[in-house]
């Protein structure tokens, strides 16, 4: 009887998609052997590898999904370098014919696939890439001309159509086969990617539990009360402190699947009288597609204007006016809030995110990159495909960007949406005792008021680095002076 010989083991390399379930690459190992693995290969990102808040995160999630891994039978494998040299060599040291992973939107990304596919195939091995970190493929949606969609609504009508059939979720793995006499790896502990002394990221622990159990848990609790049906409202309150899912750095990493959180949503929604509660989450993941769309198709997207006219926008660059904003120093009370939420969590509130980035380029003429730049190094969620589009359309420079002239007021968007001033307060303690009336505009407030707050201004808070009317003025200007030129 002719004796069965053993499948050669496979690698799954793990990239932006730290979880074990609905992971088409780990489930394509199926029975053989596996070793899994992630590299860290920052100079294939290159000015796009993690920032700090981000590498704080990659270290947490990493140490849980090597536990999840473990306990299910197979270790994971870190290693450090070029993808394009640690896989070959990887393969070839336990016998590997095949490296199997899902595939990523960012260009520096696909460039390492090309790379690694070419270097592995010199080995006598092959890459085999998988699914995508969104609900549908961006190379198979196109507009009826043929050509990619560049505004949200018809792109979002024709995914949405498609996604009535949308497979459900792929399970995790049972027991996992490990491949005997693998390599010793090295750990994430020496990467020291999370500081050290001083820790700034302290506090972000109190919110924050990467990892693919974290992500579950924070689903479980989005679904569990309420929260999907009052989120209409809610997600425009910046005080609301569960107002939104908390799902973008989960997401941002592949923790979770968006497949597994649009099921999980449209099935809680179903269930009892919540039809239609889904709709305008299941929207914010749209535009969540929709940016990673525009960057696979317009991959300069994080460097250049969308629009080419504003290549000729006649920024004016002040490190000075960029170094207030950053510190949540702007005399804007909830700019200020929203860029010290950032600092303290890793995160900031959506609408914050706009009126903070709509004063930086608007009110202050810094430049979108600037902006961006900064919530890349800042944000737990910094995400290439996300960050980019949503500054280009907080900017005008985007495909489908609000119309220039259309420029939030830092006043009244603070009034409309923390008229209680619950977010102002937690964030910008020494302003708390101002009465609401004069907590969006501390500089307004009269004499009396702001002795009785304990609030000098100048000492204990700045005035407004802009006059709000005359800020927007310029703004125009400078608009229109791009217009003639181009
Ligand atoms: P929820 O309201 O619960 O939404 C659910 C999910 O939908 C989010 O987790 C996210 O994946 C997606 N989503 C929601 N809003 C948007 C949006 N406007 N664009 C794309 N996807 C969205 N999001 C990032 O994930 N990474 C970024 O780097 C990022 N940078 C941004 C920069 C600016 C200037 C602005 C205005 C927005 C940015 N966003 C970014 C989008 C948005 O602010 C965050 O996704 C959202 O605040 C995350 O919180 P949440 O998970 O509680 O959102």
């Amino acid at each position: 009887m002719p004796r069965r010989t053993a499948p050669p083991p496979v690698l799954v390399w793990f990239r932006q998609d730290l979880r074990l379930a609905d992971n088409p690459a780990l489930a394509a190992a199926g029975d053989r052997p596996v070793l899994p693995v992630y590299v860290l290969d920052e100079a294939a990102a290159g000015r796009w590898a993690p920032g700090g808040a981000a590498r704080w995160w990659l270290h947490h999630s990493l140490a849980a999904l090597a536990a999840a891994l473990q306990a299910k039978g197979a270790g994971l494998h870190l290693a450090r370098g070029r993808a394009e040299a640690v896989l070959p060599s990887l393969a070839r040291a336990v016998g590997a014919d095949e490296v199997h992973a899902n595939r990523l939107c960012e260009p520096w990304a696909r460039a390492q696939e090309r790379r690694v596919a070419a270097a592995l195939a010199e080995a006598g091995a092959r890459l085999r890439l998988h699914g995508s970190p969104l609900l549908h493929d961006p190379a198979d949606l196109r507009a009826g001309s043929g050509r990619p969609y560049e505004a949200f609504t018809p792109f979002a009508r024709a995914l949405r159509s498609r996604l009535e059939h949308l497979a459900p979720p792929l399970p995790a793995p049972g027991r996992l086969v490990p491949v005997p006499g693998a390599p010793e790896g090295e750990t994430v502990a020496g990467w020291r990617l999370a500081p050290g002394a001083p820790d700034w990221a302290a506090e972000f622990a109190t919110l924050w539990r990467p990892g693919e159990a974290g992500a579950e848990a924070r689903l479980a609790r989005f679904l569990a009360a309420d929260r999907l049906r009052a989120y209409a409202a809610a997600r425009d309150r910046p005080g609301e402190a569960d107002g939104t899912s908390g799902l973008s750095p989960h997401l941002h990493w592949g923790e979770i699947s968006p497949r597994r959180v649009w099921h999980a949503v449209r099935d809680a929604a179903a269930s009892g009288d919540r039809a239609g509660s889904a709709e305008p989450f299941l929207r914010e993941l749209l535009w969540r597609e929709f940016c990673h769309h525009l960057l696979w198709h317009r991959p300069e997207m994080p460097e250049r204007a969308l629009r080419p006219a504003f290549d000729g926008f006649p920024w004016a660059p002040d490190a000075r006016l960029l170094r207030a904003w950053q510190r949540g120093r702007t005399g804007f009370p909830i700019v200020d809030a929203g860029m010290r939420q950032l600092w303290r969590l890793g995160w900031m509130h959506n609408r914050v995110r706009m009126i903070a980035g709509s004063v930086l380029v608007k009110h202050l003429l810094q430049p979108w990159q600037d902006g961006a730049a900064w919530f890349w190094d800042t944000l737990v969620d910094a995400d290439l495909a996300s960050n980019s589009a949503n500054w280009q359309w907080v900017a005008g420079s985007g495909t489908d960007a609000a119309p220039w002239f259309r420029i939030f007021h830092p006043v009244l968007q603070g009034e409309r949406f923390d008229p209680e001033g619950r977010y102002v307060r937690r964030f910008v303690p020494e302003l708390a005792r101002l009465p609401d009336r004069w907590l969006h505009r501390p500089w307004q407030a009269p004499e009396p008021v702001l002795r009785a707050a304990g609030v000098v201004l100048g000492r204990d808070y700045p005035r407004p680095l802009a006059d709000p009317a005359e800020g927007r003025a310029r703004a125009l200007a400078a608009f229109a002076a791009m217009r003639r030129r181009a």
